[in-house]
């Protein structure tokens, strides 16, 4: 009895310890999502019924139809913000095949992950199911999950939901299986982590090749979760045209507000370069 009751005591020190030690490294101000979850399972009082998961975080957003509501730019956000992914649970097994970056019309804002169709697909956090949609010429059938920790994820390419909206699910939990809907070539896991709206590259959170988290607390910074801002704006800003029958350099030019040598500067193309009938120029 005497030795349990040291034991006991061992752990309750080293816990004391471990939060102490957690609040001393957050003493600057930030978005706190880590006690957030600490309210929401300590504090009896909490509504869980009523209240979605970091609430406090999102102003009470809670939409079923949109990824994106909450128009939250990134320059607004605090320098760091601490996520606790310690609950972490890798969503499906398979190598990446697409990574976060750049594509070339469109910029690509998750991880592809190789499955099969009827893989398991299961919870990277605990939290609740927000949006259950589908989307032919995009996600195909995707789940968007809330997370404790303030983060959101979405699931999609999937062949089957297995959970509903306003489900609660825990880390790990299998909430749907694996597909090839929508704009997909082959079977995969389109995944993404995003907050307030705002994608972060998962694999700076995620090391897929050992299927574990990078850190327990993961810090949001500017720098490190949105460096692929500035390519973003510029491929937004990019333009191309297809070249029609009786087109040159000049005629492209007037029609689009540029000159000879700004195109031939984009394209790498001399002045004096033969157009063809269906080539695609960049224009800006
Ligand atoms: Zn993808």
């Amino acid at each position: 009895m005497k030795l349990r009751a040291i034991i006991i005591a061992i752990i309750l020190a080293n816990c004391i310890n471990a939060n102490s030690q957690i609040i001393q490294k957050h003493a600057e101000p930030y978005i706190d999502t880590i006690n957030y979850y600490h309210k929401l399972f300590n504090d009896a009082t909490d509504d869980l019924m009523e209240n979605h998961p970091a609430d406090d975080l999102y102003k009470n957003i809670w939409t079923n139809d949109r990824i994106n509501p909450y128009s939250t730019p990134i320059d607004s956000l605090n320098d760091s913000i601490h996520i606790d992914c310690s609950d972490f649970h890798l969503p499906t097994k398979g190598y990446i095949t697409s990574k976060f970056g750049p594509r070339r019309y469109r910029y690509h804002f998750g991880t592809d992950i190789k499955l099969y169709v009827g893989d398991s697909v299961q919870a990277a956090f605990s939290g609740e199911v927000r949006i259950i949609d589908y989307e032919q010429r995009g996600y195909g059938h995707y789940i968007v999950v809330r997370h404790r920790n303030g983060l959101e994820t979405v699931y999609a390419h999937l062949s089957k939901v297995l959970v509903e909206i306003g489900q609660t699910v825990k880390s790990g939990e299998i909430i749907a299986l694996g597909g090839n809907t929508g704009r997909s070539s082959g079977s995969h896991l389109h995944f993404e982590t995003r907050y307030l709206g705002n994608a972060i590259d998962p694999s700076t959170i995620i090391n897929f090749e050992l299927g574990s988290i990078r850190d327990s607390i993961y810090v949001i910074t500017k720098g490190k979760s949105f460096y692929y801002q500035s390519a973003v704006a510029t491929q937004k800003a990019t333009k191309y045209v297809t070249v029609r029958s009786g087109d040159n350099l000049g005629k492209l030019a007037a029609r689009n507000g540029t000159s000879i040598r700004s195109i031939c500067r984009l394209n790498g193309i001399k002045e004096t370069k033969v157009l063809k009938v269906g080539e695609r120029i960049r224009i800006r």
